[in-house]
């Protein structure tokens, strides 16, 4: 079915351990609300022309391509490197298998190269020869902020850092995805300006050394003027229904399986 707008789905909006944590007996691990269960964070948007486009491709990838039912993916964009943003790439081998062609990837060199490290076997000169691997298309971001296009969307880069990594958040359109923010520089809201949906990070209510927490994602959206807000990347230490109730009505956690239309 063709949509007259872009497509933006959350496929996880947990933190790095999911939600449920392992073995943690607390009221939101224990809730039985859908909308307390976070798989680690990914998305996927799917343009106008069916165009599908994955943001992150974490430890939970198999079962968020799976619950929604994805055939196929036209392009992989990696924020940064860490685990619960990377740890499913070799997942994404069936798709492999049936497209004829590498698979478009947009990330930062410093990110490719740390990939490169992780993944070594999926990369090294007799594996990578191998038919069962998958095969990428690397567009590395040249610079720090910028445009690219992937398969003919534009989209535009900036960047941060975490924990002395490099982070890339993107704006695609009316949309921007920001994660893993803690500090930034300050220009950052000159290419946020104009953005009508933001997507940041919100790891808790207590301030934490590489995540905003509630109060400061709420911050950030101010500045950025932004007319609705949805926070990811969320923790156990956040309860669905008692934070919305908390923030203000334009800034809300999203949770998993949310979908909504944005201008690309
Ligand atoms: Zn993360
Ligand atoms: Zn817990």
């Amino acid at each position: 079915m063709k949509h007259t707008n872009s497509q933006f789905l959350f496929l996880g909006t947990g933190s790095s351990l999911g939600v449920p944590v392992m073995g943690c007996q607390c009221l939101v691990c224990q809730s039985t609300s859908e909308f307390n269960h976070r798989l680690r964070p990914s998305a996927l948007i799917t343009t106008s022309h069916e165009k599908k486009i994955l943001i992150d491709c974490g430890p939970d990838l198999r079962q968020q391509i799976l619950r929604h039912r994805i055939q196929a993916i036209d392009g992989l964009i990696i924020t940064h490197a860490h685990n619960d943003h990377t740890a499913g790439i070799d997942d994404l081998r069936p798709f492999c298998y049936r497209q004829e062609k590498p698979l478009p990837c947009l990330l930062s060199k410093e990110t490719a190269q740390d990939i490169f490290k992780r993944f070594y076997y999926m990369f090294d000169q007799e594996t990578s020869k191998h038919q069962s691997v998958t095969k990428f298309d690397w567009h590395y971001l040249e610079k720090d902020t910028g445009s690219i296009s992937l398969d003919e969307i534009k989209i535009e880069y900036l960047t941060y850092e975490q924990l002395g990594m490099k982070v890339n958040g993107f704006r695609f359109g009316n949309l921007a995805y920001i994660c893993d923010i803690r500090s930034y520089p300050s220009s950052i809201f000159d290419l946020l300006k104009g953005v009508d949906i933001l997507i940041v990070s919100a790891l808790r209510f207590t301030p934490s050394a590489v995540h905003f927490s509630v109060d400061e994602a709420v911050e950030f959206s101010k500045k950025v003027g932004a007319s609705k807000t949805w926070l990811t990347h969320i923790s156990h230490d956040l309860e669905h229904e008692k934070t919305n109730a908390y923030l203000p009505a334009n800034v809300q956690l999203a949770y998993d399986g949310l979908q909504f239309e944005f201008l690309l």
